[in-house]
């Protein structure tokens, strides 16, 4: 049952953020005469959640600059309704009605749809830890509400000291933003290693530039108990080390829980939808659920990882925006296939470039592949040229097929687009000896006449001669 372009039926969207509003947009394009809701439970939409960090050290001054587009421009151009302070709370698929709660009041309210596409993002996971996440100075970091929230208590309470719970990217994000404007922080992390979807030799190297930052950095390490004042504020975390074992108190002024997510798609669950990994949405290449009148695109989707050919869950808002233009197509008589992703990440913490492209070692040895992981550190640019810096590498390639399954780096610069070249690589299948003879741009200043990315396949190739593991 596809919509005809001009028959009058409504296409609702649950989610107005990145693959939302992309999922809407391309929905008004193939179909002019349609209508086309986008329900969104904050106040807020269109923003660029990723530059949310970047409002709280200051970069950003303000926070209206990360505002994409406004609700104006897509009632008045798209003609696309947006209501904010709408939270979907039930789906009745037999009747095909939504119940949507009216900005957290006692009021809800019920809307028909004839499709749907559920754009619903990530949430934070609960730590479950008694009385930490109603505090007061306790905050989680997904959205506009979060950070001015985050920032208006820093602004009021002058906060010396910061605990971040949580060592992945967001929590080094919101570290190192902390530590520019003079709060001194600390990250707590559970896992043995910061970063720890990342192969050790780039989470190692991270941790200690992170260290020689000033920035304290307990791993192994869980938050048992909080202990707080008669104004609901955490004064003190009770921290377990889990390889001594010992604990230690820990004060703090304040706390941003960044310890991981899930898909948010607790309003869904007990209906028939089907869910896979991390609770995310199956879907097909196509972006639709199981239901045939219910797309889903975002973070709040299952993808398929290009590399192993199976379900993953990889929220990255390069695959929300490419997966709801998909599902906004496909749900108004599109035919398009989301290929999938390979899992490029990159962040910027701490003046360095951290990036990953495809599968760890651990992953590949798993899934039965036979990977050798090779490592090297070369020059970002001739060093000739002042203000060169290293980058490091780790590939991970099958033997021996050549075939590439990961890669991994980190350097001040030149990290972040070198990694894209991987992810080329992995989407079309290539070998270390295809991307060895790449044909790839040089220029003193911004690379070696064989690039990194050559050279580490160089030498892939010479282990895998030499049968060198
Ligand atoms: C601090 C931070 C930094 C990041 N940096 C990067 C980065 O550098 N690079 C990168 O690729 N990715 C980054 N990400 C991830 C990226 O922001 C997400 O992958 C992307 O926003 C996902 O888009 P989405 O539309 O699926 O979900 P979201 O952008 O989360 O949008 C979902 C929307 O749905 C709304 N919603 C949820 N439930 C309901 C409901 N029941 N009813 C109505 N509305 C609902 C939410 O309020 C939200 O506005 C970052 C994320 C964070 C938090």
């Amino acid at each position: 049952m596809y919509f005809n372009k001009n028959e009058k039926q409504h296409l609702i969207v649950i989610g107005g953020n990145v693959s939302g509003l992309a999922a809407a947009s391309q929905a008004r394009r193939n179909a002019p005469d349609i209508d086309i809701t986008v329900l969104e439970s904050g106040q807020h939409i269109s923003y660029g959640t990723c530059g949310l960090p970047y409002f709280i050290s200051g970069i950003v001054d303000d926070i209206n600059k990360l505002f994409v587009y406004s609700p104006q421009f897509f009632e008045e151009k798209r003609k696309i309704k947006i209501l904010t302070g709408h939270k979907v709370t039930a789906i009745n698929l037999h009747e095909k009605k939504l119940t949507v709660n009216i900005n957290n009041s006692a009021e809800n309210i019920f809307f028909d749809y004839d499709k749907l596409i559920i754009c619903s993002g990530a949430r934070p996971v609960n730590l479950k830890i008694d009385g930490l996440e109603d505090s007061c100075n306790v905050f989680h970091f997904r959205n506009v509400a979060d950070t001015l929230s985050l920032k208006n208590y820093i602004n009021k309470n002058k906060p010396l000291k910061a605990a971040i719970i949580g060592g992945g990217s967001i929590g080094l994000l919101i570290a190192e933003a902390l530590m520019k404007i003079g709060i001194k922080t600390v990250v707590i992390e559970k896992s043995k290693r910061i970063f720890k979807d990342f192969e050790q030799e780039i989470s190692n190297a991270l941790f200690r530039k992170v260290v020689e930052k000033g920035c304290n950095v307990l791993t192994n390490s869980f938050v048992s108990s909080v202990k707080k004042n008669d104004s609901n504020i955490v004064t003190e975390l009770m921290v377990e080390n889990t390889e001594m074992p010992s604990s230690e108190k820990l004060d703090t002024d304040v706390i941003v829980l960044t310890a991981g997510i899930a898909a948010n798609t607790s309003f869904i669950e007990g209906t028939s939808i089907e869910l896979g990994c991390n609770q995310g949405i199956k879907t097909s290449s196509r972006l639709q659920t199981n239901y045939s009148n219910i797309f889903a695109a975002g973070d709040c989707c299952c993808v398929k990882n290009i590399v192993t050919g199976k379900p993953d869950y990889i929220p990255t808002a390069n695959n929300a925006g490419r997966m709801g233009r998909i599902a906004g197509g496909n749900a108004t008589g599109g035919d398009e296939i989301f290929n999938g992703s390979v899992g490029t990440k990159v962040d910027v913490v701490f003046d360095h470039e951290v990036a990953k492209t495809g599968i760890s070692f651990n992953e590949a040895l798993n899934l039965g592949f036979n990977p050798v992981k090779i490592t090297d550190t070369y020059p970002a640019h001739a060093v000739a040229i002042p203000g060169v810096s290293d980058i490091e590498i780790v590939l991970i390639a099958d033997y021996p097929s050549g075939k590439i399954l990961g890669a991994q780096m980190i350097g001040k610069k030149g990290v972040a687009k070198r990694i894209d070249i991987f992810a080329t690589a992995l989407t079309c299948g290539m070998t270390i000896n295809d991307v060895y003879n790449l044909d790839l741009g040089y220029s003193p200043t911004t690379s070696t006449v064989w690039d990194p990315v050559n050279k580490i396949c160089g030498k892939a190739m010479l282990n895998f001669e030499k049968r060198k593991f």
